[in-house]
């Protein structure tokens, strides 16, 4: 393989530059056009006066040999999204031990001779849900989805002590998987299983009582999408809580149901939020305030009333 065909200068997207004389953190994914995690990290770099810049990198092959380049290249850290996330793993010389068993990494931090991977989406999702006065421990739990996403739903789920988790999907493959994976790592003995799959189509199987929603499919993303999975709005009745992934379009179809039904709900924005402040201070090695953690979400929020 010829590494001179790799420039990571070639892979920087329109409106962002590698400059020189700053330390350089980034993302790759594929697409990566539309991410904000450069208002979180380089909002943070100027607060704390470090000289960072946050660079979004379009990777569409070859990341093996990208993620050497950036190690290579002195960058201080990176994010991995869509689509690799679990693809990254191979590339990297550690794994905290959550990421190895949520199977994804979005975070990687520099460690002898490569990068050590993390998972700062299921801590992310965590500190906005407990923020938001949602519990998870011994709590009863609905999952839509089992994608990527769904397994650091469901870890953090299983991390947390919740007491029942229906993971509701359209693919029953995947959410059984998912299932048996979460509830081998909770050592649960076979009659008393935590998790449980449900295909959408049987969703009337679930027991009729109080469950926190968890939506992490990728419905809701598009306009004129529905509701997830279930079309049933009677459904939604069992939510006494509500959390969706998804934070563009501000409120699904799924938390519009929510906000009619006045149930507590929030979107994907503070885990996004969360994710990032968790993974700056991987990178920096520094503890992110409150109070600065609510000037970035601010910073974030601009965003809704600009689209
Ligand atoms: P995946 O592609 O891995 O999973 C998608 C999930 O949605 C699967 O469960 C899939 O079901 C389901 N799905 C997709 N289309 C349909 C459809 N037409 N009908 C029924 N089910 C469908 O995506 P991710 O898990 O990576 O992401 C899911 C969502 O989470 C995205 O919207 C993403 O934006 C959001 N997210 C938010 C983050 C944040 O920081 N707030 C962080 C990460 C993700 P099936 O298995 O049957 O295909």
């Amino acid at each position: 393989m010829n590494n001179n065909e790799i420039n990571l200068k070639d892979k920087v997207i329109e409106g962002y530059e590698l400059a020189e004389d700053k330390e350089i953190l980034g993302i790759f994914g594929n697409p990566i056009k539309h991410t904000l995690s450069p208002v979180i990290h380089d909002n943070l770099s100027d607060m704390l006066g470090l000289n960072e810049r946050y660079i979004p990198f379009q990777i569409e092959e070859r990341l093996g040999d990208y993620v050497k380049a950036a190690y290579e290249s002195q960058i201080l850290g990176l994010n991995i999204t869509v689509p690799y996330k679990e693809k990254v793993i191979p590339y990297l010389v550690d794994i905290d031990e959550d990421a190895e068993k949520i199977g994804a990494v979005n975070t990687l931090v520099r460690a002898d001779g490569g990068y050590k991977g993390y998972n700062t989406d299921m801590e992310g999702l965590y500190r906005s849900v407990t923020e938001a006065g949602f519990e998870i421990k011994d709590n009863n739990i609905i999952m839509l989805g089992a994608g990527g996403a769904a397994r650091a739903v469901a870890y953090m789920c299983v991390k947390y002590g919740a007491k029942k988790v229906y993971i509701v999907n359209r693919t029953l493959e995947k959410a059984e998987k998912l299932a048996d994976d979460m509830n081998m790592i909770k050592k649960d003995n076979a009659n008393e299983k935590t998790f449980i799959p449900i295909a959408a189509s049987d969703y009337i199987r679930i027991p009729n009582d109080r469950y926190l929603f968890i939506q992490s499919t990728s419905i809701g993303l598009n306009a004129d999408d529905g509701l997830p999975l279930v079309c049933d709005e009677n459904f939604y009745d069992m939510a006494d809580a509500a959390v969706d992934l998804i934070y563009n379009p501000e409120k699904t179809k799924f938390l519009e149901v929510m906000s009619k039904k006045k149930i507590p709900y929030i979107n994907g924005l503070k885990m996004l939020l969360y994710q990032g402040i968790i993974a700056f201070e991987y990178w920096n090695n520094v503890k992110i305030s409150q109070d600065m953690s609510e000037k970035i979400y601010s910073e974030l929020k601009k965003y809704y009333s600009n689209k």
